[in-house]
């Protein structure tokens, strides 16, 4: 006996008795069960199966056998069942018309990049924040490229198909025979058993192609279609984009990133691009200032720097920079590399970290090899300069006082 497949008659069973047919437990405890009728459908063309309820018993996993459905349930210490035993299935009507708004929202967008563009729908993935299609401009030699203002064409056009509130017919056919005169938007691909889906009547379909997923009576009830960007992908152009209630929440979801970052500038949403260049060019000005500052700073230290290298007389000079960082110190170091007859030690204290500089002798990449790992510092360079970076102040210190009198 063949499985009544009751979606098939009525897409909004949610409710139905049914008669076990065959019944086996599986490794992990589970069972697979056969009905003689469900409208649990099984997981295919992309779309992932329905879930639910078989008496107590959880239904995780639908799949097609043959002309079969085989239901995998979770038993949770519920009296296992037996083949000719009845029992009532109830669906996850939430997770079904879920799939449906999205699935159909696919079949009203796909139509739409047909009849605009001469796109054919050649891949289909339901992720889990977004679907994205996979269309190959193939029919219209004219038509190369798919931009974003033309995807938007299509979202318009998609949408109003679905305010248009198109009635969603599916026509069943034994072989191909009566297929021959419908606006097929592909080429069948089975000979028999042909489920042809019409978004609209057949004369002036928005979508007809062959399917036999579930989808509901009318196009309103997908609610909202909403295209996020276009991407090439493999010769091929990728539409990301939601339906349903889902289109709603991600439409909520980036509207509440927008409004709170133009509450953060004390701007509406609309003056946010205006607020924002405006907080750019201060930030561009502040920053072009900062440039000035620093190099007047670098210059201002370098100035002591060498009149302390000049009345010293020690062979090594260390010389702390309050607001310099280690970049600004590795640029103040730069005129003195392989030119200083001492050794210079810049140490940044925001960043707890020197900049040694000599003429080569002593050699200040060996010098942080040998003496840094004691002071817990790490760091390395060349015979003319060398990095030292330490976790605090007092172990960089401690580093600097080895050093110098080492080379006293
Ligand atoms: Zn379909």
């Amino acid at each position: 006996m063949t499985v009544k497949k009751l979606w098939q008659e009525d897409v909004y069973t949610k409710e139905w008795d049914a008669v076990i047919t065959e019944v086996s437990t599986v490794d992990n405890g589970n069972l697979k069960i056969y009905l003689d009728q469900t409208a649990f459908f099984p997981e295919g063309g992309g779309q992932s199966c329905d879930l639910g309820f078989m008496n107590d018993m959880k239904v995780i996993d639908v799949q097609e056998d043959g002309k079969e459905v085989v239901h995998t349930v979770s038993p949770e210490g519920a009296k296992l069942p037996k083949a000719g035993d009845k029992v009532h299935c109830t669906l996850d009507w939430d997770h079904r018309f879920d799939n449906m708004q999205r699935h159909c929202g696919e079949h009203i967008l796909s139509g739409i990049c047909y009849d605009l563009f001469g796109g054919v729908n050649r891949g289909f993935h339901m992720g889990h924040d977004a679907m994205t299609i996979d269309i190959s401009l193939e029919e219209d030699p004219k038509i190369t490229e798919l931009t974003y203002d033309m995807v938007m064409e299509a979202e318009l056009a998609a949408n109003r198909v679905i305010w248009s509130n198109a009635p969603v017919t599916v026509m069943r056919f034994e072989t191909r025979k009566g297929t021959e005169n419908l606006p097929l938007r592909k080429a069948l691909a089975f000979d028999e058993d042909i489920s042809i889906v019409c978004v609209g009547s057949p004369e002036n379909a928005a979508d007809c192609v062959a399917c036999c997923g579930t989808h509901p009576a009318t196009a309103g009830q997908v609610g909202l279609i909403k295209i996020f960007r276009v991407e090439k992908n493999k010769g091929m152009f990728r539409i990301f984009f939601e339906a349903g209630e889902r289109a709603l929440e991600a439409v909520r979801t980036r509207h509440d990133i927008l409004y709170k970052l133009s509450m953060r500038y004390s701007s509406t949403i609309e003056d946010f691009p205006v607020k924002l260049k405006a907080a750019e060019d201060k930030q561009n000005a502040t920053k072009a200032k900062l440039v000035h500052v620093t190099n007047a700073l670098i210059a201002k230290e370098s100035a002591e720097l060498d009149a302390k290298a000049e009345e010293s007389a020690e062979n090594v000079i260390v010389h702390k920079l309050e607001v310099l960082s280690m970049d600004d110190a590795f640029n103040m170091a730069k005129p003195y590399m392989g030119k200083t007859k001492k050794l210079l030690m810049l140490y940044s204290i925001v960043d707890t970290s020197f900049i040694l500089v000599s003429s080569g002798k002593p050699a200040c990449g060996k010098l942080v090899k040998e003496y840094a790992s004691f002071y817990n510092g790490k760091g390395g360079g060349n015979d003319v300069s060398a990095r030292a970076i330490f976790t605090n102040e007092e172990d960089a210190m401690l580093f600097a006082d080895l050093i110098s009198k080492h080379l006293k």
